[in-house]
Order: C-alpha cells, then sequence, then structure tokens
C-alpha cells in the first residue's frame, strides 16, 4: 500500500477547506485507516463503527486482539449515541478536561460500535482530543474515530510524523503531519462506572487535577502490583522498549557513573537518560537529556522521542534517572518501568 504524507499547520484558521483534511476524512469514511496528531501522541485512527476498519488497526499495529481502542469524539452530541448513561462524575470531568488528555469508560450502547473496537467489553474507552488537526478530521470524517497510538505493537509511542512513517509507512493509507505532539505519553484513563473513579492509565491529567474537581479517585491497584491484573486490558502487555535493556537507577550520580563505566569496561555502547540540570556530569557514550528535572512535563514531552533515539545510536544498554511518582511524575514513571521491564538497581543494594 502506498501512504500518503499530507503536511498541514495546525495554527491555520478554518481548517476543514483543507484538502488535506477533506483527504483523510474521506479515507477513513472509506474504512481506510490514517494516522493524525493528537495532543498527546499520534494517533492511528479509522472509523469505529466499522469491523473492517478496525480489524485493518489491529492489523497494522500488530496489536493483540483483546487490547480494546480509545474512541475520539469531536462534540458531546457524538458521546451520547454510544454510551447507556453519563454519571454525574464523568459529566464532571467532561467539563473539565474536555478536550484533553483524559478517557473516560462508560457502559456502552449494544450494537452500535464495532466489537472489535470495545474487544467485547460492556464498556468502552471515550476521549475528546485538544488539538485542532484531530478535530477537524473527526468532525468531517462525520464518525466516532478508534484511534490507538500510531505505532507498531511494543514500540514506543510517536510523538512526531517521522516515528509514524518509520513504524507504519506501506501499512497504512496516510499519516497527517501536524508537527510534534504536546504532552507527549498517552492519555490519563479513567474508569467513571464505579461510584469512586478509577485511574486505569497515569496520564497529563494528574490524580491531584481530578480530584481538585471530583473529590476521591484511586489508583487501579495493578498499577503498583505487577501481580494484580489489571482492568484495563492494555495495560499488561510489555510496552515503550527499547531494543536496548533499559535500567532505572536508584543512586547517587557518582554511584550511577560507575555502573556506566563497568558496563563501558565491558565494551558495551552506553546510553544514559538524563535531564538538562544532571547530563554535564555524565560520561558515556549517548548522553540525552530528556527535559528537566524542575518541569516534569517536559520529562514527559521527549520521552518517547529520546527512546527512539537511543534506537537508532544502537547502544547496548541503557541507565535512566528516575522521577518523583507525584503529578505527571507519576506517568513518567509507569512508561519509563515498562520500558524497563521493571528492572531496577538501587545504589544501597549494590553496596552492603
Ligand atoms: P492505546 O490506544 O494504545 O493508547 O491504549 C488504550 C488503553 O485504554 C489500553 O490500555 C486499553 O486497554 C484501555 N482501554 C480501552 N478500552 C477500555 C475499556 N473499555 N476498559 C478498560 N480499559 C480500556
Ligand atoms: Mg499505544
Amino acid at each position: 500500500m502506498i501512504t500518503k504524507y499530507w503536511h498541514v499547520d495546525k495554527d491555520v484558521d478554518d481548517l476543514k477547506s483543507y484538502p488535506q483534511i477533506k483527504e483523510a476524512a474521506a479515507l477513513l469514511k472509506n474504512n481506510e485507516v490514517v494516522a493524525f496528531p493528537t495532543e498527546t501522541v499520534y494517533g492511528l485512527g479509522a472509523n469505529a463503527l466499522s469491523e473492517e476498519a478496525a480489524a485493518k488497526i489491529y492489523e497494522a499495529k500488530g496489536r493483540p486482539s483483546d487490547n480494546p481502542l480509545i474512541v475520539h469524539i469531536a462534540d458531546q452530541a457524538q458521546l451520547e449515541k454510544l454510551v447507556a448513561d453519563i454519571p454525574l462524575q464523568a459529566q464532571k470531568m467532561m467539563q473539565a478536561f474536555w478536550p484533553g488528555p483524559l478517557t473516560i469508560i462508560f457502559q456502552k450502547k449494544d450494537h452500535v460500535l464495532a466489537d472489535k473496537v470495545t474487544a467485547g467489553l460492556e464498556t468502552v474507552a471515550v476521549r475528546m482530543p485538544n488539538h485542532p488537526l484531530a478535530l477537524a478530521v473527526i468532525r468531517e470524517a462525520g464518525v466516532p474515530i478508534a484511534a490507538p497510538s500510531a505505532n507498531r505493537s511494543g514500540k514506543p509511542s510517536p510523538t512526531a510524523a517521522k516515528h509514524v512513517w518509520q513504524d507504519l509507512e506501506g501499512r497504512i493509507a496516510g499519516v497527517l503531519d501536524g508537527g510534534e505532539t504536546g504532552v507527549g505519553v498517552e492519555s490519563t484513563v479513567v474508569d467513571c462506572t464505579a461510584e469512586v473513579p478509577v485511574i486505569l492509565r497515569p496520564g497529563g491529567i494528574t490524580k491531584e487535577d481530578m480530584e481538585a474537581v471530583v473529590g476521591k479517585t484511586v489508583f487501579d491497584p495493578a498499577l503498583k502490583n505487577a501481580s494484580e491484573r489489571p482492568k484495563s486490558p492494555g495495560m499488561k502487555y510489555k510496552h515503550y522498549a527499547p531494543n536496548a535493556p533499559m535500567y532505572l537507577m536508584d543512586g547517587s550520580r557518582q554511584w550511577i557513573q560507575a555502573q556506566i563505566d563497568a558496563a563501558r569496561a565491558q565494551g558495551k555502547k552506553v546510553g544514559m537518560l538524563t535531564t538538562t540540570e544532571e547530563a554535564p556530569f555524565y560520561r558515556a557514550e549517548v548522553v540525552i537529556p530528556c527535559g528537566s528535572r524542575k518541569n516534569l512535563a517536559s520529562v514527559a514531552h521527549s520521552l518517547y522521542d529520546v527512546l527512539r533515539t537511543f534506537n537508532e545510536a544502537d547502544v547496548e544498554v541503557i541507565f535512566s534517572e528516575t522521577f518523583p511518582y507525584e503529578g505527571v511524575g507519576v506517568a513518567v514513571m509507569n512508561r519509563l518501568e515498562k520500558a524497563a521491564a521493571h528492572r531496577w538497581r538501587k545504589e544501597e543494594e549494590a553496596s552492603p
């Protein structure tokens, strides 16, 4: 398949009259898959009402079929057609955070969405993205759009059109390039079907942000305890893995440098994932600052691009700084834990 590539400046007025948007939307209506930017990461969209279209997403990504997709909408009228009811807590969240990086789980209406979109569940995950290109293309297509991240399954999510191209060129109908995404990690997923909302996946909207609006929320226990079965099917899969094994480093700069030196002494090409503050202190083959420790949102923004850069540099092992589990740091650490397959190295354990 020849993959079309359209560039559109996301800041132009009257996007819906752009031929690129019309062409992308026409392909979506025709049950083809098209990638487009959102404010979190690039999404791989398809008509959520069509089994044929949804099947193409799983095939292009190589995604396991028990991992349901998030349905993207452009206005609230679209939501009412998809869900059985809108609980009060969900209404408050929508009012506060939509359009934005928050996905809400609802009870679905029967016989509306393609079964492949919800992977046979009674619930559906819905979000209204805060990105002019995403909203324009969904509106123009006139159907709800199922869209997971536009990467091959298991690879870091794409935060630029070139990442989508690396993974999916030849496998999808087109890519709309609207520049780099903002948040950089996937949306927060919250289940509002229970009385107390349950956070299934941490993301750009933090627990603290939600609690300011709805009162108490809880994390799905599976987020902290790898042996629990997650409520969100996708959370059990290994994700975001760079090619080289990665370790989360909990210790002083001097100790981390000693670990780097030991790996280099074995002839390994070492990558160090660090921050603008710490980068000057490390000596390794590839030292990449991933945002600033003073601004965890900047770490989230750069994370996936940095993981892909380590792949391009062919490093053989990656050591990573770690971050506080606070605010957006929870989402950053969740993604780093997955990228590292939960491998930690701790200074106290290493030196008795
Ligand atoms: P992605 O589309 O790759 O960003 O992943 C979507 C995430 O939302 C995955 O972790 C899915 O398992 C999760 N998800 C989608 N639909 C549901 C649902 N109905 N209930 C729980 N989790 C869901
Ligand atoms: Mg994904």
